[in-house]
């Protein structure tokens, strides 16, 4: 009796190893597949496996190739892809993709092979239209996409400009015409409109300058987007990448082109733009967070964000102001104000700095442990959201961390246009070891990374969370005038350094 079972397992154990020994050869055999991309072998550094009828690739050279980004963080196993506007996070062995916050289950999950990242077709097929074939004959893969497509329009309108911009999955060819009875601007691009519903297709502007933007697939591979304009105005029209977009400004006639515009000639802009730096005065828009009905973050003692950081602001506009420095406020007293018009005061006033203010907080009480500033720079949410996904993902496992998305990420979108990451960055450095060394707090250091400048737009924007009102020494200190002061005249002269050093050329 016991020695048939014995045969059984041994039996089982010989056609589990025989199974396991031709699965291997099988991916052996597969070193010989070709990568095709719209009719070009993709040199890999790995080859694409095929288990079962299931494609899987290696995930860096088809997201690259097609003009994504990627990020791979190992400790985490996760997995970022971006291409166009659509961001998908995904983890390793894990049947599951969330695609701009939506989790969507896969077939197959993402794994690694040879040590490198391979991900199932599927993943491509959510990324962007491909059409994809695998010819067992040939040993070849083919894919086939339908870049360039135009992923969203956008418009910003100030009171003597109307910013279109049009997002693109990838760099692609386009025509401007100027017409008039009506006033338009047209701009045919070569690609396709199909990744927009009709929605998207047409943005109401409807401010000063511009009534409506309108799009239509034009030609099979061309685009016509039209810009109705609400009067003979002139216009200005240029692209810029990472990401890829078309650029269309409106503006009144009598205005100079600014410094925007003519970052596609930068060298002959140079001169011009510091001399209209050197003419204008450095303006600071100081942003106390919150306000009104709302309290912020509340610490244990009944300590208000709204309040801490009012008093700060209005102290540091005091020092400011003594130096000479043009300074606003979004609030001076305890009133609300919502999240659009923090940002757009600072583009209005045409700021060079922008700084928001908060405390932190943990919403635990058994985290109340942490301690510490740190600086964020706002980043666009584009690329930046990944670093946060990373921190969202660390920090809600630990529970030990909070930071106001809703307020992060709404001032982050409505200063995409204006915010400068590599002069934010810049400021966020500087402040943050100013207050590190007043205040003799933990250094929590600046987060989010510069991944995306934005060329041309020169103003400096961070946010800055002044120690945990949830900690009950750091809410004690936060009560004190002598610390308000103390911060208020870190981020002084953060400010002011940052001011001193600013980059000439941009
Ligand atoms: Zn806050």
């Amino acid at each position: 009796m016991r020695n048939k079972r014995l045969n059984i397992i041994f039996i089982i154990l010989f056609l589990s190893l025989l199974f396991f020994l031709t699965s291997q050869y099988c991916f052996a055999q597969q070193d010989d597949i070709k990568l095709k991309l719209n009719d070009t072998i993709l040199k890999t550094n790995v080859s694409p496996v095929v288990v079962n009828g299931r494609i899987y690739l290696p995930a860096r050279d088809i997201i690259e190739s097609l003009g994504g980004r990627i990020t791979w963080f190992p400790a985490l196993k996760l997995l970022n892809l971006n291409l166009g506007q659509k961001k998908v996070s995904l983890v390793i062995d894990v049947p599951e993709a969330e695609i701009n916050g939506k989790k969507v289950p896969l077939q197959d999950a993402p794994t690694i092979m040879e040590d490198r990242v391979m991900i199932p077709l599927e993943v491509v097929q959510l990324l962007t239209e491909v059409e994809s074939e695998w010819n067992k004959t040939t040993q070849e893969i083919s894919i086939t996409s339908h870049n360039p497509y135009i992923t969203s329009i956008r418009s910003y309108s100030h009171t003597d400009k109307t910013r279109i911009v049009i997002d693109m999955s990838e760099k692609s060819s386009y025509e401007v015409l100027i017409l008039s009875n009506p006033d338009r601007v047209v701009v045919d691009i070569k690609a396709s409109l199909s990744q927009l519903n009709a929605g998207q297709q047409e943005v109401e502007v409807n401010d000063l300058l511009v009534s409506k933007v309108r799009s239509g697939q034009f030609t099979p591979d061309t685009v016509r987007v039209v810009s109705d304009l609400k009067g003979k105005y002139e216009s200005q029209v240029f692209d810029l990448s990472e990401p890829n977009r078309i650029v269309v400004d409106i503006f009144t006639p009598q205005k100079p082109i600014d410094a925007v515009v003519q970052t596609i000639t930068p060298q002959e802009t140079a001169t011009q733009t510091e001399e209209k730096r050197d003419e204008k005065k450095n303006i600071v828009v100081i942003d106390p967070g919150h306000g009104g009905s709302q309290p912020g973050a509340i610490g244990p003692g009944g300590l208000k964000e709204k309040d801490v950081v009012l008093d700060i602001a209005l102290k540091l506009r005091k020092i400011l102001q003594e130096k000479g420095i043009t300074v606003y406020l979004t609030r001076e007293k305890d009133t609300d104000v919502t999240l659009e018009n923090r940002p757009r005061m600072a583009m209005q006033k045409e700021a060079t700095v922008f700084v928001s203010i908060h405390t932190n907080a943990v919403l635990q009480k058994s985290s109340s442990t942490a301690i510490g500033i740190e600086t964020y720079v706002l980043n666009s949410r584009y690329i930046g959201a990944s670093a946060k996904d990373v921190a969202d993902r660390e920090n809600k496992a630990s529970q030990f961390y909070h930071y106001e998305d809703n307020v992060l990420n709404q001032i982050i979108a409505d200063l995409e246009e204006s915010a400068s990451i590599g002069f934010s960055l810049d400021l966020a450095d500087i402040v943050q070891k100013k207050l590190v060394q007043q205040t003799g707090l933990s250094n929590r250091g600046v987060k989010q990374a510069p991944f995306l400048v934005l060329k041309g737009v020169n103003m400096a924007a961070v946010l800055i969370e002044v120690g945990f009102i949830s900690n009950p020494n750091e809410e004690r200190l936060l009560k004190t005038p002598e610390f308000r002061e103390k911060v208020a005249q870190a981020i002084s002269q953060g400010i002011e350094g940052y001011l001193r050093n600013m980059p000439k050329n941009i």
